[in-house]
């Protein structure tokens, strides 16, 4: 992983929201299914003009980043800014399972189709029968 220190921030693409989601058909090399994240933002010479980067990050380069944000906040910030980071993440973690849990019971986390219709209709080919 490159050290941030030797990374120039010329024009950043500011991220104001993101999305994720394990996509099962991209494998690291470790056999682990990458995370496909989408970041909203713009770039900071363009506040105007808001767009979505698509990426895929393997599973094992997500975990040095978060290592690395986390080995950064100790050393700058110290145990109490890193536990309140944790803390922050894990309500996250929380409210995130609740909503993926509430979608799958109303058949609605297996297509779009499923999603937009609350279930009633699918393009997956997941019959109404087999519910
Ligand atoms: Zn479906």
């Amino acid at each position: 992983m490159k050290r941030f220190d030797y990374i120039k921030s010329d024009d950043p693409y500011l991220v104001t929201n993101s999305g994720a989601r394990i996509d099962a058909g991209a494998l690291c090399e470790h056999g682990q299914a990458a995370v496909f994240v989408a970041l909203f933002g713009n770039l900071l010479s363009q506040p105007d003009e808001s767009t979505r980067r698509d990426t895929i990050m393997p599973r094992c380069v997500l975990a040095q980043l978060f290592g690395a944000i986390h080995a950064q906040i100790l050393h700058e910030e110290g145990e109490a800014a890193l536990q309140a980071f944790r803390d922050d993440t894990d309500s996250h973690v929380q409210a995130s399972l609740t909503a993926l849990q509430e979608m799958r019971a109303q058949a609605r986390d297996c297509c779009e189709a499923g999603f937009r219709t609350g279930g009633s209709e699918h393009t997956c080919g997941r019959s109404e029968a087999a519910q």
